[in-house]
């Protein structure tokens, strides 16, 4: 078999979740984030395993996205949608009892024209810029909304990844001064909220990120494991090159282990020439470019013969891989793609 294993540990989901959930009061309920195919591990197996240890309520980004949750978890969990009530969303939102998280006047009023007694939710804008009604319009449609009773007053933190960051007080403030005195139940943070401390908290929190392990929650368990097998190991001569566009050249006589995965699984070129694969716990050095299916490894100082290496493992997180490529732990989980064997450990 030639395709790279996913290793997902559902228990270190579940963990993690717990160890958020800790962080504050009684009081405060703690949701689970399954977008994006729970960040790209498995919406249905991830959402199954948060609900089997307490979760009751879970978000996604799209209607489409609630609806695939609602048939893989049953009717008893909640399920907020973060972009709200878009139009064709109307059967979705009826069929699967998702609730919109309405964040502009053209989506109050889609939502209340065709769907009067359905549930639903309200986004603000604290200063982010990207989803919310503006302070001026909630001001003006505030008692017209809440006599509608939501279920939920929501914002969005842009910058709580930085605890220090001034940003995260000044929404704080704007939120606070929004929705203070309002009867509905209020929600503020995400896996970096729930971090800065418990005025961030309010009645309900919205983890992703650190329920699979990921930065900002530095204590995170981790969740995911990629192990890739070996197709063939050669011989490479000094003076002699690796993979496409000769970016690497043997300066000693070496053992090269070429891997099967690629950028097609998520491991992008930008890592090319600069990670470490790893057998058991010796890190082997990636050589030359990242191809579609294919990396290129050195394998010379290894006692024995491998078989496979690993890339995500006890040894090299997913934000390790992220800051190597440029980017986020994010960014480096949803990319995984289809082609993994995937195993989800209990
Ligand atoms: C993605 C998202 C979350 C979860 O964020 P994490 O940083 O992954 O914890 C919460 N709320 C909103 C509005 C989001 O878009």
């Amino acid at each position: 078999m030639a395709n790279p294993t996913l290793t997902i540990d559902l228990n270190a989901a579940v963990s993690n979740w717990q160890a958020l959930d800790a962080l504050s009061g009684t009081s405060v309920e703690t949701a689970a984030v399954v977008k994006a195919n729970a960040y790209g591990l498995g919406v249905s197996e991830l959402s199954k395993a948060m609900s089997g240890a307490g979760v009751k309520s879970f978000f996604v980004a799209s209607c489409e996205e609630g609806a695939q949750l609602r048939q893989a978890i049953g009717d008893r969990a909640w399920i907020g949608v973060f972009s709200g009530h878009m139009e064709g969303d109307l059967s979705l939102i009826s069929q699967y009892n998702l609730s919109p998280m309405l964040n502009s006047k053209e989506q109050i009023t889609r939502h209340f024209k065709t769907l009067p007694n359905a549930a639903f939710g309200v986004q603000l804008d604290t200063g982010m810029n990207r989803l919310g009604l503006e302070p001026a319009e909630w001001h003006d449609l505030k008692s017209e909304l809440l006599a509608k009773k939501p279920e939920l007053v929501m914002s969005h933190l842009s910058c709580a990844d930085t605890s220090d960051h001034s940003m995260n007080r000044q929404q704080l403030q704007v939120f606070k001064a929004l929705t203070d005195g309002i009867e509905t139940r209020r929600s503020l943070s995400a896996t970096g909220g729930i971090l800065l401390g418990s005025e961030y908290h309010f009645d309900l929190t919205r983890p992703g990120i650190g329920l699979y392990g990921g930065l900002p929650f530095a204590g995170a368990a981790p969740v995911v494991h990629t192990n890739i097998p070996i197709i063939q190991i050669r011989d490479v001569e000094i003076g002699e090159t690796v993979g496409y566009s000769n970016t690497w050249t043997a300066q000693r006589p070496s053992r090269v282990a070429t891997i099967a995965c690629g950028y097609a699984d998520g491991v992008t070129r930008h890592i090319s020439n600069k990670a470490h694969l790893f057998h058991k716990q010796t890190p082997c050095p990636l050589l030359g470019r990242v191809s579609m299916d294919m990396i290129a490894v050195d394998v010379t100082d290894l006692q024995t013969e491998p078989h496979s290496l690993d890339l995500l493992c006890a040894h090299q997180s997913v934000d390790q891989i992220a800051d190597i490529a440029g980017t986020i732990g994010y960014e480096i989980l949803t990319s995984l793609g289809p082609r993994y064997n995937r195993h989800y450990k209990l």
